[in-house]
């Protein structure tokens, strides 16, 4: 029999409503599972009293019969979500004491509908980042290694500790936000399901802000389907954000099978960038085939201000940033290097309390949105997101989809592209462009690379049609087959 750990939320769902399983069971096989696998460093914090407490309330609830949606799945939470009385940390040290006295919408959703708090996941300081490695409380480590080589690989980020939890089989599903990429770039690298929804679909109420404009929650699975269950459960209007969307939510986990006939697959000419690895693009063929066979058909799309996005985000990110992060002064929570100057203060606190990338970010936000500069970066930048916007909804016009791939290479090995700040923001040329445009975007495991290494496709969608992607992403996943679980890093590992 499988390891309660390694069934998938939707097996996990029936055999606790079966009562062939216990939350308690189960729990514990997922606490057991993170306790070895301490070398990935997937969690800034375990909470195992918190999850037995949780899944004790589980079990009574199956016992009566009232299981609610996720009644009894034990999730990790990427620790950019406030939690309540639980630290909530966004991989910073500026925030490496802080226990939020309030709830974010996303994970009190999630705690409404049964499910159970693992942790909290490791990420990137401030999800700044895309493998991982910026965290102040060490790098995220994937489970996953390339054939014949035991060299350590990143997982991607930011939210690295979300899908190496998820690949290791350490939790049966996980939360993440994806600003420029961070759900479905690290999804890709550690061959799980990621879907960042359209912008607004989830409320930002309670999650640590990166670019307010472009920060999007969404979650990670093993599977489609369960993917396509967690959305369901965490996406929803709320007036506490003022930028969520007041729009029903559709039974996601109701669309998965709904097959993709007759839709038009859009490819656009513009993602073939040059440099591309054949792998890749050969998967991408391999993805629109295996599409075709399912009753799709294939389009010719173009997104002419594609090779703008990078540049446009690389402005509109750090600029966004640098004005969010002002809230951290040392004064009112947080870290505080107390000083009798005040100005001294507050730069010795931050100086102390960000790491190398999130104060490069808050020089170049900064920078961009100075006097002088403002016109020529930032206002520029907003106009060719507009620009970017437009030609997403052109191609629409002519497909009900666009599929690309997710990120140009597999997992890369730990500090390999530490030094190369450009070859990282790289690693975003293809999930970018959504963010900027606010569309939702769904990344699916669909082969492994020559190394053995998993790649993501990843599928585009108009805006509050996420429905499409988790159909048309399970006709991908059918055909690619499932991802084993990966436990091979327990083999690898020294
Ligand atoms: N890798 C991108 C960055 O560093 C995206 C991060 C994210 O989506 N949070 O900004």
């Amino acid at each position: 029999m499988t390891a309660a750990n390694l069934l998938t939320l939707a097996q996990a769902a029936k055999a606790l409503r079966a009562r062939s399983l216990s939350a308690r069971e189960l729990t514990r096989a997922c606490l057991d599972a993170i306790a070895k696998a301490g070398a990935l460093n997937a969690f800034v914090t375990v909470t195992p009293e918190r999850a037995l407490a949780d899944a004790e309330r589980a079990d009574a609830r199956l016992a009566k019969g009232e299981a609610r949606a996720l009644e009894g799945i034990p999730l990790a939470i990427k620790d950019l979500f406030c939690t309540q009385g639980v630290k909530s940390t966004a991989a910073s040290r500026i925030l490496g004491e802080f226990v939020p006295p309030y709830e974010s919408t996303v994970t009190e959703k999630l705690w409404a509908a049964g499910a159970t708090l693992l942790g909290k996941a490791n990420l990137d300081e401030f999800a700044m980042g895309s493998s991982n490695e910026t965290s102040a409380f060490g790098p995220v480590v994937n489970p996953w290694r390339r054939q014949g080589d035991n060299r350590k690989l990143v997982p991607g980020g930011s939210s690295g500790g979300s899908a190496a939890a998820v690949a290791a089989g350490l939790c049966l599903g996980a939360t993440g936000t994806d600003t420029g990429g961070s759900i479905r770039q690290p999804a890709s690298l550690t061959g799980t399901v990621g879907i960042k929804p359209t912008y607004g679909r989830c409320s930002r109420y309670g999650i640590v802000a990166f670019a307010s404009s472009l920060d999007q929650a969404g979650v990670f699975a093993r599977d489609v389907a369960d993917a396509a269950i967690l959305l369901r459960e965490t996406a929803g209007h709320d007036a506490r954000d003022s930028t969520s969307a007041k729009l029903p939510v559709p039974d996601f986990a109701a669309a998965v099978e709904a097959g993709v006939k007759g839709l038009r697959i859009g490819i656009p000419k513009e993602y073939r960038v040059e440099g591309m690895p054949a792998e890749i693009e050969a998967l991408w063929r391999q993805g629109m085939a295996w599409l075709k066979d399912a009753g799709a058909q294939a389009v010719d799309v173009s997104l002419p201000h594609t090779a703008m996005a990078l540049p446009t985000y690389y402005i509109i990110a750090p600029a966004e940033a640098s004005s969010n992060l002002a809230r951290y002064d040392g004064v009112r929570y947080g870290l505080r290097v107390a000083d009798d100057d005040l100005v001294t203060q507050y730069e010795k606190t931050r100086a102390a309390g960000f790491g190398k990338e999130v104060r490069r970010r808050v020089l170049i936000g900064t920078y961009v949105l100075s006097a002088g500069y403002y016109d020529a970066y930032y206002l520029k930048a907003q106009k060719v997101r507009a620009l970017i916007a437009r030609d997403f909804v052109d191609a629409f016009k002519a497909c009900d989809l666009i599929l690309a791939p997710t990120a140009p290479n597999a997992a890369f090995a730990m500090g390999e592209k530490a030094d190369d700040p450009i070859g990282m923001y790289l690693n975003d040329v293809f999930t970018v462009p959504a963010n900027l445009a606010g569309l939702p975007g769904l990344s699916v495991p669909a082969g492994l690379s020559a190394e053995a290494l998993p790649l993501g496709l990843q599928l585009l969608g108009r805006p509050f049609d996420e429905a499409t992607l988790f159909a048309a992403g399970r006709e991908i996943e059918r055909r690619a087959g499932l991802f084993p679980v990966s436990d091979r890093w327990w083999e690898a590992a020294p």
